[in-house]
């Protein structure tokens, strides 16, 4: 499956320091942003808004069905809407969501709507997009990959430094165990450590590693 446009899929687990990274690099590349975690947050957060308990994939199922979720490009990247309303980084980083986020993330059903969202973005131009399968499941023969890893010690602080109190170490247990589209490392990925270099160190490396520059 070829697309109309390049596409650089960067993947990794929570509080890598992903999302820095492409959103440097699609603004240095003059490329559109997509944050696909974003899209997973603003589902849980509806999920969470109708009063449904995040475990019960039953009715996480029949609620997320008839969600409205958009994907609105703003300022080279996409903004998250849900039924009109653009969820702002509060909404989408609160505590109930941190915690929720991978267990509406397991459901196959939900998963297959967001993908089928997320392929058609393609539409918009080249894209950086960012996400836990995006090498793997929804761009798989981009020539672009990028797999983003640091030590759970470095993403730990990283995320409590962000003031979010979030158990990231739970989170990739649960991403990487899931049975839909688990994180792994895609194939024909360019792995980078991020745990000791600097932010616009890791830019020059996804930048050069795919000669992009
Ligand atoms: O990237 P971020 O940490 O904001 O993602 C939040 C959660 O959304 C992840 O922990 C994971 O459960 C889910 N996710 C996913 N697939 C993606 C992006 C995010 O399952 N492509």
């Amino acid at each position: 499956m070829s697309t109309p446009h390049p596409v650089i899929t960067i993947d990794g687990p929570a509080a890598s320091g992903k999302s820095s990274i492409a959103r440097l690099v699609a603004q240095r590349l003059g490329f559109t942003y997509v944050n696909t975690g974003n899209m997973y947050r603003a589902m849980t957060w509806a999920v969470l808004q109708a009063g449904v308990d995040p475990q019960d994939a039953e009715a996480v199922r029949a609620t997320a069905a008839s969600v409205v979720i958009e994907s609105p490009v703003a300022e080279g990247k996409t903004q998250v809407c849900i039924a009109g309303h653009a969820l702002t980084d509060a909404e989408l980083n609160s505590d109930p969501v941190n915690r929720a986020v991978s267990h509406i993330a397991r459901v196959v059903e939900v998963r297959e709507r967001l993908v089928a969202a997320q392929r058609a973005l393609i539409a918009i131009g080249p894209l950086v997009m960012e996400g836990r399968d995006i090498g793997s499941v929804v761009f798989p023969d981009s020539p672009h990959k990028i797999y983003i890893d640091a030590s759970e010690d470095v993403r730990a602080s990283r995320r409590s430094a962000q003031g979010h109190a979030d158990q990231v170490a739970e989170r990739d247990r649960l991403d990487k165990q899931r049975k839909a589209s688990p994180l792994v490392i895609p194939e024909g990925a360019r792995v980078i450590d991020n745990s000791h270099i600097t932010l616009e160190q890791a830019v020059e490396q996804v930048i050069v590693t795919l000669k992009l520059s």
